[in-house]
């Protein structure tokens, strides 16, 4: 996973100053470190008995759609509003500055399915919190099995807004 660690950007204050990006571009683009990021996930999920991986926009579908048909679910994705075109569920959180909305099918998940859901970088947590309040209060019946990510930004402590799920990061900064 080292090699895989090593081939992730850092872009200096990128979107605004003050931020160190992690850029997946370089990862995304090198067939070897892709396909290693998808078997060691494969790898962990093989025998969950997850029935669906959800992928959380954009980055996140990627990795998702990889993932799924490895492991042989389908993918679900969660969007930014107004992408999705059927009936949907909304959750608004809040940001730095402003709300953001994260939205999914209402029809997205069946009785009993066991769920991962995907994104490529565990920053403050915010996205990842709402998207599983938006599942859990709409969708009683469906079981988060773990939260996944590529990447975790261990110093902004993210995963302490995720404590109803467990959580798994490939590379930790
Ligand atoms: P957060 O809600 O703070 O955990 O951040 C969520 C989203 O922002 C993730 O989907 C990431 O794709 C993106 N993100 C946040 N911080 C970074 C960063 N330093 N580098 C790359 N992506 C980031």
């Amino acid at each position: 996973m080292e090699a895989v660690k090593q081939i992730i950007r850092d872009v200096p204050d990128f979107p605004k100053e003050g931020i160190i990006f992690k850029d997946i571009t370089p990862l995304l683009a090198d067939p070897v470190a892709f396909q290693k990021s998808i078997n060691t996930l494969k790898d962990r999920y093989t025998d969950k008995r997850v029935d669906v991986v959800v992928g959380v926009e954009a980055r996140g579908f990627i990795f998702a759609s990889a993932l799924a048909y490895a492991l042989g679910t389908g993918v679900v994705m969660v969007r930014k509003p107004g992408k999705l075109p059927y009936k949907t569920f909304q959750e608004t959180y809040s940001l730095e500055y402003g709300t953001d909305t994260a939205e999914v099918h209402q029809d997205a998940f069946r009785s009993g399915q066991n769920i991962l859901v995907i994104d490529d970088v565990l920053a403050t947590g915010g996205t990842l919190a709402a998207t599983l309040d938006l599942i859990q209060k709409n969708f009683k019946d469906v079981k988060v099995v773990e939260t996944a990510f590529l990447i975790e930004l261990d110093f902004l402590k993210g995963r302490e807004k995720l404590k109803n799920t467990p959580v798994y990061s490939m590379i930790h900064y």
